[in-house]
């Protein structure tokens, strides 16, 4: 290794910055930033990720490191007054781990280093104060010897409460210096119980081993998985900070804490978090002692920290008003107070829910901390889709259960388990799970993505539940304390309630209640502040968003979301209900054209209907109707039941059916006979559909004084001359029905291009179609060879091992599928001028896909209606993008 090994931070020497996290970390490159930007920060310096990977491969620190170390070290006691080892005002370091990407609680930190038996009384002498000497070094002894020594945890809770009992002790803080200097000396003897060593005095030992620890923690078995679960490649390496040491543990007018600088569930402007009077770091999250408050807002017993420590709760204010500001984002912080001055410990981009991510975007540019297009670009696109999910409703009867802390909204219905795996069990059988738990922790991870919704009795807002299941979008309630686990029984009880594993019951995460029993759920409302930003984006964008919906109730929902009008009508979905798959079913069984005429005079009815009720909805929006499409084997009969009742219904026997049937099948059928091909086969099927469009628009026309101008769709053509023949047919009815009811109506005929064939003559099919739409789903199927219908078995392989990105069908295979639809566009606009164009497969809802779309000259893309904020969202962030 011949780069620079370690970077340097400090108030007068910074070497890094916030843009350096793929060598410094998240934690290491915002510790330098925040010493830029002149905020109080202990001094320190943060060894590269790229020394993380070299020792993962050497097993070995590169030659210079340990020289390099030092000379760091030397410049800390100069900046700090301070000497590390020896002498009589002691330098104690800090070794800290971060990566690129945050991954909270799955690595290790180790405190309080270069404390031994003889300095110990130095750091008491020059602090006059004993009691917190030696609480300093019973914890490195402990963390020291956990992290890099591998003694257990429990065994040194163990030894604390065992000194507890006896000496009828209530917290830690309460150990007095006897008590301490016993807990230091059995902690002791534990490491040599265990290891066969002493617990080591040489400062330098323990430094240069709790940095080798951090490192090997990077591939210690949780943070692996945590990565596998997030998709955080292996070989980023986490960096390794070493920092000066400040004082939580001091006094009562010291503490340590942790805040969002907003409210990360509801997105209100409020410093959000917790604190602890005379403790160190790790105290907050381990949850040993009741942290309180920061707020008065937040706190029902006037300890929140605004309230005790006004001056502190300022200096804390001010700060985070210059992070976010800085950022231009909403921060989550660690500080720690010493004798009420405050020193920042880490700051990253907070986690929060859909909701707060938007408020918090409305509210920054109010606030004149952002401009229009850097509020539009701080919402997560893939994420807003949590928006929309369903809530409890309101009017029903309603049994609470218990209630506590509303940590993560949204509601869910599942049945109760008490253990991750039996979440991940249960939930491959398809049940709806809630898992329900004292606490969760890192193991627990499986089991919280294979769950509904989460329960906690116990931990506050910033637990490990709360943050993970915000960041999962997942409902959760947290802190239940007065509901009882019994984890051997499986059961939880309130009081006189008690429920067992298996019980159904709602949780409401917005609100933190819990109810018994299944609960009705109903669409969500939309905030004020969601429609502020939909209208940001709706002027920024220059694509158009339309749906994909064929039934009054999809295009009511994304007319509600805001398609501005349909790229996709699938006529087949619409004779899927009900009493119509008869008579289509008794059409696809004829074998002559009188047979299907009859079939078809009773599908027509239905269809008018249809479209007379969708195009009423849209009004002067457009509208894709693409004529039939049937994959024929899903409207098949199946079972005998099925074809004998088919039998009686149209009146031929089963035998004839089964004789059909076999007639009829194929051992392709997505590469088989329907689309264009069927149309041209059995032309009165496609002449129906456009006399029900043609008589749909003329009623609207008549009856609503409504001009409705169809765009109609060709499917899965292969050339022109398919198109063409097609396109002539289609001209001659509609020309006929004009004669005969004297309504003159506008449409236009195009064609959907999902074949490669289609793509490669894009130019001469242009030249007779008004649109293109590419259905990128079939056009993947076919472009790659995959089908998508059997392509899961062994497409997650594929990905994992990076021979795909990402899966094909998610986001759009760029090299492939990609390049024909941007050749497609070049060629057909070449021809045709006026050549509308869209994109209708999933892909349109897909924000990573709409980036690739934006950069192409189409027109509209179309997607389901739920991806349709999603879509909005994309378009205006990819031409932002696109802009500068
Ligand atoms: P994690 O990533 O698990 O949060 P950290 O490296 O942030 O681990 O450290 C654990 C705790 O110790 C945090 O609360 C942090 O604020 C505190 N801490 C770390 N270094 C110092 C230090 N030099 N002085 C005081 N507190 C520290
Ligand atoms: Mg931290
Ligand atoms: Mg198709």
């Amino acid at each position: 290794m011949e780069s620079k090994l370690l970077y340097e931070f400090s108030n007068t020497k910074t070497d890094g910055n916030a843009s350096m996290s793929d060598l410094l970390g998240g934690k290491g490159a915002n510790l330098a930033e925040m010493s830029n930007l002149g905020i109080e920060v202990p001094p320190g310096f943060t060894i590269t990720t790229e020394v993380c990977n070299y020792v993962s491969s050497h097993n070995d620190f590169p030659k210079s490191l340990k020289n390099d170390i030092s000379k760091a070290v030397n410049n800390l006691e100069e900046l700090t007054n301070k000497t590390f080892g020896t002498g009589d005002n002691l330098l104690l370091l800090s070794v800290r781990s971060g990566g690129k990407i945050s991954m909270p609680g799955m690595m290790d930190s180790i405190l309080n280093i270069g404390l031994n038996d003889d300095n110990v009384y130095k750091l008491a002498s020059s602090f006059s104060d004993e009691r917190f000497a030696l609480d300093s070094y019973r914890r490195l002894i402990q963390m020291y010897s956990n992290v890099v020594l591998d003694v257990e945890h429990h065994r040194f809770e163990a030894v604390i409460a065992n000194k507890k009992r006896m000496d009828n002790v209530e917290s830690d803080a309460d150990f007095n210096v006897d008590q301490l200097q016993w807990i230091i000396n059995a902690y002791k003897n534990t490491v040599e119980r265990f290891t066969g060593n002493q617990f080591p005095q040489d400062p330098f030992e323990q430094l240069h081993g709790a940095i080798e620890a951090v490192f090997k923690s990077w591939n210690n078995k949780r943070a692996v998985t945590y990565r596998k679960i997030n998709n955080i490649p292996d070989s980023l390496g986490t960096g390794a900070t070493v920092q000066s040491m400040v004082f939580g543990n001091l006094n009562n007018q010291s503490g340590t804490g942790v805040a969002f600088t907003r409210n990360p569930s509801n997105g209100n402007k409020e410093l959000f978090g917790e604190y602890l009077i005379n403790a160190q770091g790790e105290d907050v999250v381990a949850g040993i002692r009741t942290p309180h408050s920061i707020s008065k807002i937040n706190s029902n017993n006037n300890e929140s920290l605004e309230e005790r420590f006004p001056k502190v709760f300022e200096q804390i204010t001010e700060i985070a008003s210059k992070l976010e500001g800085h950022y231009k984002e909403v921060q989550d912080i660690e500080f720690t107070i010493e004798n009420e001055k405050v020193y920042l410990l880490q700051t990253r981009k907070a986690k929060r829910t859909a909701q707060a991510e938007v408020k918090i975007a409305i509210d920054f540019h109010k606030e004149n901390i952002t401009t229009k297009e850097e509020s539009i670009n701080m919402v997560d696109a893939n994420n807003i889709t949590n928006l929309l999910h369903p809530q409890f409703i309101e009017s029903q009867n309603k049994e609470l259960f218990g209630n506590a802390l509303n940590a993560s909204p949204g509601a869910a219905v599942g049945v109760i388990v008490f253990d991750a795996d039996t979440a991940e069990i249960e939930a491959e059988k398809g049940r709806n799970v809630v898992l329900v738990r004292d606490e969760t922790s890192p193991e627990d991870i499986h089991g919280m993505n294979s769950s509904v919704g989460i329960l906690t009795t116990k931990g506050g807002m910033t637990s490990h539940a709360a943050v993970v299941a915000r960041g999962m979008g997942k409902p959760c309630v947290v802190g239940a304390e007065k509901l009882i686990i019994d984890i051997n029984e499986k059961t939880i009880t309130n009081g006189d309630k008690t429920l067992s594993e298996g019980d159904s019951i709602s949780i409401d995460g917005a609100l933190g209640e819990v109810y018994l029993g299944e609960l009705d759920t109903e669409p969500p409302k939309l905030s004020e502040e969601f429609n502020q930003l939909m209208q940001w984006c709706n002027s920024t964008k220059k694509l158009s968003i339309r749906t994909n919906a064929e039934t009054v109730p999809e295009v009511n929902k994304a007319l509600e979301f805001g398609a501005e009008g349909i790229g996709l009508c699938r006529t087949e979905h619409m004779f899927f209900e009900g009493e119509r798959i008869t008579p289509m079913r008794e059409m696809i069984m004829s074998d002559t054209k009188q047979g299907r005429a009859k079939a078809l005079s009773k599908l027509i009815k239905y269809q008018i209907d249809d479209f007379e009720s969708i195009f009423t909805l849209l009004k002067d929006k457009p509208i894709t109707v693409r004529l039939l499409d049937p994959p024929m084997h899903e409207f098949l009969p199946k079972s005998d039941i099925e074809i004998t009742e088919l039998g009686n219904n149209i009146g031929v026997s089963p035998s004839y059916i089964r004789e059909m049937l076999i007639k009829l099948s194929e051992s392709n059928p997505m590469l088989g006979h329907r689309g264009v091909r069927l149309g041209l086969s059995y032309p009165e099927i496609y002449e129906m559909q456009v006399k029900a469009i043609y008589k749909a628009c003329f009623n609207l026309h008549k009856n609503e004084n409504l001009t409705i101008s169809p765009e109609i769709m060709i499917p899965l053509v292969m050339n022109a001359d398919e198109l063409l023949s097609m396109k002539n047919i289609l001209i001659n009815k509609i020309s006929k029905l004009e004669e005969k009811y004297s309504y003159k109506l506008t449409y236009t005929i195009g064609t959907m291009i999902e074949l490669p064939s289609a793509a490669l003559n894009s130019h001469s099919i242009a030249e007779h179609a008004d649109f293109f739409s590419f259905g990128t789903n079939d056009l993947t199927q076919t472009t790659l060879g995959l089908s998508r219908d059997d392509a899961s078995k062994f497409l997650t392989d594929y990905v994992e091992n990076d021979l795909f990105k990402q899966d094909p069908f998610v986001s759009i295979d760029v090299s492939s599928v990609g390049r024909l639809v941007e050749m497609s566009v070049l060629e057909g606009k070449s021809k045709n001028n006026n050549l509308k164009i869209g994109v209708c497969g999933e892909h349109a809802g897909e924000a990573k896909s709409i980036h690739f779309l934006n950069t192409l000259d189409i027109d509209y893309i179309s997607c389901s209606p739920f991806r349709i904020p999603t879509a909005i969202l994309s378009a205006a962030q990819a031409e932002i993008l696109k802009q500068n």
